[in-house]
């Protein structure tokens, strides 16, 4: 089983650990452990199952072939109710995949919730996290997810009051806090360069994890006609980037990753105020 690369970032809600491998064709399995997020399955692994919720951008294989495993996994360990989140256009298809395979193993049915959801639709991960839908530039149907981070902030007005203060006018019905929401991460799937058209919530959110399919001359027009990204898209809209982090994926096989890692260093690198890693890997 291929090792994951994982990657430690430090955002305003903390240090935010990524996990995760990613190579056009072969798959994209994103994990975010601390929130038992799945970011696709594109592939079977062994840290897929932990996962309560998995989010697939689109109906491409490298990026939900490993949704039947994580199921049938989360089945037969008994590891309890679990959400998969849709676009709603493969919604269909996904349930119907889902049902034959619980039924090829000859089991109940896999007990999952499948959510099927839209471009603009927003979702609740957890108490103090939504999850945000967005469309990318691919050449099928394909979300993008936003991580929204939403806390209760005490007003700065109150903040030299004493405890018993604040607590008194709360009871008595005053608004004693306001609600601060980060843009925490945006994970942007398949997608050419329509993407720098998205606004600063996906491309100024602190961690942007976009693709990165081609890296030759030869293969711009490849690029443009897969709704993929190549290098030269990147380096053209540097300007609209206002990440803290960005996180490379989804290399063409095309390139070894050594020269990926070489281009990126040497052109990418040196234009971007913000960190640059990746999550790309060979998967066997
Ligand atoms: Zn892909
Ligand atoms: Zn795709």
């Amino acid at each position: 089983m291929s090792s994951l690369r994982q990657l430690q970032l430090e955002t305003s809600w903390g240090q935010l650990n990524l996990v995760g491998g990613s190579r056009a064709g072969d798959g994209t399995l994103i994990l975010l452990p601390q929130l038992h997020l799945a970011l696709d399955a594109g592939r079977a692994h062994r840290a897929l199952p932990p996962m309560t919720t998995v989010l697939v951008s689109h109906g491409h294989m490298d990026h939900l072939g490993g949704i039947a495993y994580w199921a049938s996994q989360r089945h037969l360990q008994s590891m309890g109710p679990a959400r998969l989140i849709v676009p709603h256009q493969i919604a269909p298809g996904v349930r119907e995949l889902l049902a034959t395979h619980a039924r090829l193993e000859g089991g109940r049915p896999y007990d999952l919730e499948l959510l099927s959801v839209s471009a603009g639709d927003v979702r609740p991960l957890r108490r103090d996290m939504e999850l945000a839908f967005f469309e990318t530039d691919h050449w099928v149907p394909t979300l993008g997810s936003r991580l929204v981070w939403r806390r209760q902030h005490l007003l700065p007005a109150l903040g030299d009051l004493p405890g018993e203060e604040i607590a008194r006018r709360r009871r008595a019905g005053e608004i004693v806090t306001e609600e601060l929401s980060t843009h925490l991460l945006a994970y942007c799937a398949d997608s050419g360069p329509g993407i720098f058209e998205a606004g600063p919530e996906v491309l100024a959110s602190e961690v942007l994890l976009i693709e990165c399919s081609f890296f030759r001359p030869v293969d711009r027009e490849r690029a443009a006609r897969y709704g993929h990204m190549h290098i030269e898209d990147v380096l053209t809209h540097i300007e609209r980037l206002g990440c803290r982090h960005l996180v490379m994926l989804h290399p063409s096989r095309r390139h070894r990753l050594r020269e990926v890692e070489r281009i990126l260093d040497e052109r990418l690198r040196p234009l971007l105020d913000c960190s640059l890693r990746h999550l790309m890997i060979d998967w066997d």
